[in-house]
């Protein structure tokens, strides 16, 4: 059996949390700069208004200005939910110190999120020496991918900087959302890089919505690997139960490299 073996990359392979929360603490000072009270919300409160965000709008990178007017209108007293609501509706309202302040936020956020280079999760150098042995073998026995949504020239940019165009993967697919379209979309061109050959898909990630169920819903064998972003998950239902539970890239790594080198 031939295996196509699909990570996912944020908070996967290398820690986007940590320059998230970067991000998300120098925009929330700016507000706090401009005397805006939703400054002194807290990271903590910033990062529930951005999930209910990320869930209303389907994405992790959106308008980060919807996020400090969501925030502003926190701090004038409404509920999250209600907050997110209408700035998920464009309800920026229309104080002009309040525009500014929103695009002022926006700026900042994205301008660290654009120039922050996330480090590599321990263990992620180990999986791709292996990646790497393994793709220059012959026979071939495994095809490997690297799958991510969100923003396309901040993924780029880190493969680049992490230098990790170097032969440890044959395909990078960035996709908008992760879906189980697009993974099938992504499987398919794995399955034509091995041939006719029978192949299995061993799909890696953190997020049981996003990597676990898309991939189990098409057979994949799925390794669920919790990061800090979104902590350790419990499966809504059965859908998004994983084959393996993994505390790190050391344990997925001997998991993935005993299934590829297994005779079944
Ligand atoms: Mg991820």
């Amino acid at each position: 059996m031939k295996y196509i073996i699909i990570s996912d990359a944020d908070n996967t392979l290398w820690d986007t949390n940590a320059v998230f929360e970067q991000a998300q603490l120098a925009a929330l000072a700016t507000l706090a700069e401009r005397g805006e009270d939703a400054g002194n919300l807290g990271l903590k409160r910033l990062r529930r208004v951005d999930l209910l965000l990320t869930q209303k709008l389907g994405k992790h990178e959106y308008d980060f200005e919807k996020l400090a007017i969501g925030l502003m209108l926190a701090a004038d007293g409404f509920e999250d939910e209600r907050a997110v609501e209408v700035v998920a509706g464009n309800g920026t309202g229309t104080d002009p110190e309040r525009v500014v302040a929103a695009r002022r936020f926006g700026q900042t956020f994205r301008r660290i999120l654009s120039d922050g280079l996330p480090p590599l999760l321990p263990g992620a150098e180990s999986l791709f020496r292996w990646l790497k042995l393994e793709l220059a073998s012959v026979p071939r026995r495994a095809v490997s991918v690297l799958y991510s949504e969100g923003d396309a020239t901040r993924i780029r940019r880190i493969v680049r900087e992490h230098k990790l165009d170097q032969g440890y993967f044959d395909l990078t697919e960035i996709v908008e959302e992760k879906n189980v379209a697009a993974l099938d979309r992504v499987a398919t061109r794995g399955r034509d890089i091995l041939g006719d050959e029978p192949a299995r898909l061993i799909c890696l990630g953190d997020s049981l919505s996003k990597d676990i169920a898309p991939a189990k819903s098409i057979g994949a064998i799925t390794l669920y690997k919790p990061a800090g972003f979104l902590g350790r998950e419990t499966p809504a239902d059965p859908s998004q139960e994983p084959s393996y539970r993994v505390d790190g890239l050391r344990k997925a790594l001997q998991i993935i490299s005993s299934l590829v080198a297994s005779r079944d």
